[in-house]
């Protein structure tokens, strides 16, 4: 009986063919898996009636009264022609609409007898109205108990007469069936055990008709883990997999060049969190396995150090090293700062970017492949096929985001040994996402800056603090200090009220008069940004007025104040970005947060945030609950991680600790991988993609793949 589950739903009593299609297309329903799997997004305690007086504001959940109906009454013509009915629970009244069926509803229900009314209540003309409930007899000898799940139904479900009460009717229906009982469980039977999890069967009946508030949460958390589980076995083996098939240098020896420099030449003391990474680093490129490490450090927490640090271990062991940015002007930067500690010990570095001289560069391509080139820092232009390293030993890759798996992967042939690699990122990625979305990689955190930072004072500003703000630009101006102004928007934008970059550069001009100012945008060609930004970063140009395009890594330590503009429409990990381009230099530093006067309490809440702490990481955590982990804006584009259908990544991080710590056993190989003769998931269909940074995630239960979404070969790391 193993394809009871495969059971066409139109076999199923009360269905038949025209409902069938209807479940199918609305709410993808097509057999009997299909309904179990269509979870209530929500269970109502039963027992818990509201009094209508307590109703307050809009956005009401779906709740239970209890009352009589007083009278029904159809009003309008034709297609807008509708049955109302008022119903009241002893002291206030409240309308409930039906829109078809109207003869069926007007006969089914009486004046005088008591009844539970169900849905969520609306506010139509300063009256609150219920739209097509579920109404049930009320039996005071009986009254409810238990647990009612509520479940989404579409506009067309209810039209044709598809209530949550039908569809709970469906379910029962395939539940009472003998076939229910010969369900073979999903998950191996050691981990039900080991975890204490509720058995497919009991979940499945307790998901939908719970007895209790215990007995639900159980079947709840049995569905996350098990979800969880599946996703966590697909990327720790997809990552086992990419591990066994690539070489990896293993380096033995950590020597004259890191010791020299360490112990004569370092400009200052490490913090423990460089020292630790660094640690976890060295442990990696000892192994023989390739290192593929993920470096997640917030702004300014001394991550340039530690790719140089990274890179003269390789150097020891007679390697080279590359060090890619995404951006000319942040090449240089790196190239300014590590071509000064190479020269103290030595050691030979060279910049390649897209501007480099012709005659430069063949010098860089012969030193590279003679091998007196040591470190070669740069841009994509690392990546044309006429750089050729003698032997490249790490790649280090700054600013993760602008770089895909595909593009890594170019810095070897295939079948060689690969370097290593370490990924550096400010954008900080809350554990739990990291663990399932960067799977593949290992994931080291610079948690700790340097000491002796004047933290930024960030203050939240409304329209009326306008007068203030300008102050504050003058005075900044005075000092001698530059200046960020940031917009959301490139183009007035009437609708949604923005003040667009090109009015705030106009502003900026004539409020600051005489003060040089540059502007940045995204749909600018690179070379004219790049010349704006150079403007700014000579301190040719004291204000840079730009749309977030500034975000990524740029450090000029002579600005001194940031201001955002309608900093209500950021989410709160881009603030945090943006916020981190001041703050680099000796003096104070200002972060002002400009938002919409009429903004929303959670807003305000929002922005408050941001003045409450500079801890990227909190501000992440907070970030991922108030907007959930499809929304964060810096680590993914757009879209849920993975479609999960119970699992929620902000919440469930500790289930999510114990998917993975079973998934770990099972490749181990102390665990079989699934029980016998276990049914196929509900997730078997493939998703849509879900585009993450630069890769598309195509996933079912049965596998993961990953392709780079832009045209390029992703088979040459798979
Ligand atoms: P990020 O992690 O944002 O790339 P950087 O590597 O640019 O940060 O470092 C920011 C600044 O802090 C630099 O001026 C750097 O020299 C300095 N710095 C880094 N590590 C330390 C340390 N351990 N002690 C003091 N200053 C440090
Ligand atoms: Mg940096």
């Amino acid at each position: 009986m193993s394809d009871f589950f495969e059971n066409d739903i139109k076999y199923l009593k009360g269905v038949g063919e025209a409902r069938a299609k209807t479940l199918a297309k609305e709410i993808g329903v097509a057999n009997f898996r299909d309904l179990l799997y269509y979870f209530p997004f929500r269970h109502i305690d039963r027992s818990r009636f509201f009094s209508i007086s307590e109703l307050h504001g809009e956005d009401l959940p779906a709740l239970q009264i209890k009352g009589q109906f007083i009278s029904f009454s159809t009003e309008g013509e034709g297609v807008r022609k509708r049955l109302k009915g008022i119903f009241t629970d002893g002291r206030k009244m409240i309308e409930t609409v039906w829109f078809n069926n109207i003869n069926y509803f007007s006969s089914q229900y009486r004046p005088g007898v008591e009844y539970v009314i169900f849905g969520a209540p609306k506010i139509f003309n300063h009256v609150y109205s219920i739209s097509h409930p579920e109404v049930e007899l009320y039996n005071p000898e009986k009254p409810p108990t238990g647990f009612r799940g509520v479940y989404t139904l579409t506009e067309t479900m209810r039209k044709k007469g598809f209530s949550v009460l039908t569809l709970r009717r469906l379910i029962a229906e395939v539940i009472k069936m003998p076939g229910f009982q010969q369900i073979k469980e999903t998950l191996p039977a050691e981990i039900v055990d080991r975890y204490h999890l509720m058995p497919l069967k009991e979940a499945l009946v307790n998901m939908h008709f719970p007895a209790s508030h215990a007995e639900m949460q159980k079947a709840v958390e049995r569905f996350k883990f098990e979800e969880l589980y599946y996703i966590e076995l697909n990327i720790l083996r997809f990552s086992m997999e990419r591990g066994a098939k690539i070489r990896g240098y293993a380096f033995s020896r950590i020597g004259e060049k890191f010791n020299g420099f360490y112990n004569h030449h370092l400009p200052f003391a490490l913090t423990g969190a460089q020292k630790r990474v660094l640690k976890e680093i060295w442990a990696d490129m000892k192994t023989g396995r390739q290192m593929n490490r993920l470096l997640q450090g917030d702004v300014g927490s001394g991550k340039t150090m530690v790719a140089f640090l990274t890179s003269l271990m390789a150097l020891d062991n007679g390697f080279q090293a590359a060090i890619m940015a995404p951006t000319e002007i942040l090449a240089s930067q790196h190239f300014a700062v590590i071509k000064e500690w190479g020269d103290k010990c030595g050691i030979n570095v060279a910049l390649l970017t897209g501007s480099t001289r012709q005659s430069e560069r063949r010098h860089i391509h012969e030193d590279l492949e003679n091998g007196s080139l040591n470190i070669l820092i740069g841009t994509h232009a690392l990546l044309e096929d006429r750089v050729k390293f003698k032997n490249l030993g790490v790649v280090v890759i700054d600013e993760q985001h602008r770089f895909g798996v595909a593009q890594r992967a170019k810095m070897w042939n295939k079948g060689e040994t690969a370097p290593h690699v370490l990924v550096m990122t400010a954008t900080p990625i809350p554990r739990t996402l990291a663990m399932t979305v960067y799977g593949d990689l290992d994931v080291s955190v610079i948690d700790e800056l340097p000491p002796g930072r004047t933290p930024v004072t960030t203050l939240v500003r409304w329209d009326n603090g306008r007068v203030e703000v300008d102050n504050l630009i003058f005075n900044q101006l005075r000092l001698g200090r530059q200046i960020y102004i940031v917009y959301p928007l490139i183009k007035e934008n009437e609708k949604l009220d923005l003040k667009s970059l090109e009015m705030g550069y106009q502003r900026t001009c004539d409020t600051f008069v005489g003060v040089p100012v540059c502007y940045v945008h995204g749909k600018m060609r690179p070379e004219e940004k790049e010349a704006q930004m150079e403007k700014f970063v000579k301190g040719e140009a004291r204000i840079m007025v730009s749309t977030t395009v500034i975000e990524v890594g740029v450090n000029v330590p002579n600005a001194t104040v940031m201001v955002i503009e309608n900093a209500e429409r950021f989410g709160l990990s881009q603030l945090h970005q943006l916020r981190g381009r001041v703050g680099r230099g000796a003096d104070r530093s200002y972060c002002v947060l400009m938002g919409k006067q009429t903004s929303g309490a959670d807003t305000k809440k929002r922005l408050s945030i941001m003045a409450e702490t500079t801890d990227g990481f909190l501000i992440s955590e907070a970030d991922m609950k108030m907007r959930g982990p499809g929304d964060m804006e810096g680590t993914m584009q757009s879209g849920m991680p993975f479609s999960l259908r119970v699992a929620n990544l902000a919440k469930d991080g500790q289930i999510l600790n114990r998917a993975r710590e079973a998934a770990m056993a099972v490749l181990a190989g102390t665990q079989p991988l699934l029980s016998e003769g276990a049914a196929p998931s509900p997730n078997e269909k493939i998703e849509s993609p879900i585009r993450l940074n630069d890769y598309e995630i195509y996933m079912t239960r049965k596998e993961l793949r990953l392709r780079f979404a832009k045209d390029v070969d992703w088979s040459l790391i798979s």
